[in-house]
């Protein structure tokens, strides 16, 4: 029976590299699903006769549009739209909007099909999407910036809806982003659909939490991860990479849990501070001020400066949260994370560990919180925004705050019993994946050949 499941996972791979050639960072995430869900396939036939994996790997729907602007200089630029709408079987797609130059449909379809089992892991009813452009917000103006999210919107209006299609924030689409995108959608199609986007401001429909959610449940989830060894955040000391929403809301949860975060950054570099990296500093400079992480050196001149972010992870260190972006830690930096004795990883970000580098935490006995795991708070308070939205009502930052607490602790159970009982006792990676695999594909069963 192993066999046939392995040369099943095998040809559906295969077909995929086939089928999407050159998109490396969807294989990586679909090769690094795959591959944990042998022992599942093995033991419920059900789900190749189904044809699940077949199914799974291909979108319901990849939208591609052009977005036209006219920046300040008056010249017309160009950038490409993208939302994936990969899995609709739990709820209405869900997933986060990026803005960034590195955006192509290999990234879009890598975080969408993360997406499908992340949001299944957190037991909010939300199937998997993502999307955005492959504009560059640094060095842009308000106007422009206001200017290109519109016009993004006016496209992308056609796709979306509260219980279509609810997009979100990530990477270059913060609260301001989120609001210009609001304002037009309501222009367009007149009346207020609160729940169409989350992440709101809170005066027009946001949830209190949202903005700390992926952050704060980062650290708790590694929380739970250390206590089931009898460590703790308490006298810790912390390296977090990245200095943008996950890692801000990360570095004021770790430090309130009495941890020492010693470094942080941006992608020019980072900034290393003896003291503890100050929470109120970064805050200001990166969500009030949008400046580059190397000025907190100006503030806090016992602090040091280094050029190149990569560096950040020979820094030695108890805990790692890498909170920047996909492949940030490869092979070379976890075996220097491991030499600097690192007990344990929460990946903050969205794949930011290479599958050979997870190989060397995992060969080296190291705690390791899998991202679909560990950042899945963010989407999770995102789908309570949708409930208050629909609800016509909102909930206390404790509220929401102790929701998302037992919802990262829910996670971290289901991904400890699926490891075990699939014969991986403490593989997080293979526990998350079989859990929220496991839902998603007995679903699809349900709802016929979708
Ligand atoms: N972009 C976040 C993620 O990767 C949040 C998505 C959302 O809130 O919909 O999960």
């Amino acid at each position: 029976v192993e066999v046939t499941a392995n040369k099943y996972i095998q040809n559906v791979y295969e077909a995929v590299v086939k089928r999407n050639p050159y998109e490396i960072e969807f294989h990586q995430a679909v090769k690094e699903i795959l591959e944990s869900l042998v022992p599942v396939i093995a033991k419920h036939p059900k789900y190749m006769q189904h044809g699940i994996l077949d199914r799974i790997v291909e979108p319901e729907r990849l939208i591609t549009f052009r977005v036209p602007w006219v920046n300040d200089q008056g010249a017309v630029q160009v950038n490409r739209g993208f939302r994936v709408q990969f899995n609709s079987v739990l709820g209405p797609y869900k997933g986060g909007l990026r803005f960034h130059p590195s955006v192509n449909a290999s990234i879009i379809k890598f975080l969408g099909f993360e997406q499908i089992f992340k949001n299944a892991l957190t037991g909010q009813p939300i199937g998997g999407g993502k999307g955005g452009s492959d504009f560059d917000p640094k060095g842009k103006s308000e106007g422009e910036i206001m200017r290109f999210t519109q016009s993004f919107m006016t496209e992308l209006y056609k796709y979306i809806g509260p219980d279509t299609d609810v997009p979100a924030g990530d990477i270059g689409v913060g609260a301001r982003e989120i609001g210009y995108m609001f304002g037009q959608y309501k222009r367009i199609r007149g009346g207020n659909e609160a729940g169409v986007l989350t992440g709101k401001g809170i005066g027009y429909g946001g949830s209190l939490g949202r903005t700390e959610a992926t952050g704060y449940g980062t650290v708790y989830f590694v929380n739970e991860m250390l206590q089931s060894k009898g460590l703790h955040f308490e006298g810790s000391t912390v390296v977090i990479s990245g200095s943008g929403n996950v890692a801000i809301y990360a570095i004021q949860k770790a430090t309130q849990l009495g941890a020492k975060v010693l470094a942080c950054s941006d992608s020019n570099g980072y900034v290393y501070d003896v003291d503890g990296i100050k929470f109120d500093t970064v805050k200001r400079l990166k969500e009030v001020e949008r400046k580059r992480i190397s000025e907190y050196v100006k503030e806090h001149p016992d602090a040091v400066y280094v050029e190149g972010c990569e560096n950040i992870w020979s820094i030695p260190c108890d805990i790692a949260l890498p909170c920047a972006t996909q492949n940030e830690i490869d092979e070379q930096a976890a075996i220097t994370l491991v030499a600097g004795g690192v007990k344990a990883i929460g990946e903050g970000a969205n794949m930011p560990s290479t599958l050979e580098a997870i190989d060397v935490f995992h060969k080296a006995n190291v705690l390791f919180g899998p991202a679909k795991a560990a950042n899945a708070g963010g989407v999770a308070v995102s789908a309570l925004e949708m409930a208050q939205n629909s609800m016509r009502y909102s909930w206390t930052f404790e509220e929401v705050d102790a929701k998302l607490h037992d919802i990262m602790k829910n996670i971290y159970t289901s991904s400890v019993n699926a490891a075990a009982e699939y014969g991986h006792p403490g593989n997080l990676v293979v526990g998350a994946n079989i859990a929220g695999f496991t839902k998603v594909a007995d679903a699809m069963i349900a709802q016929g050949v979708i």
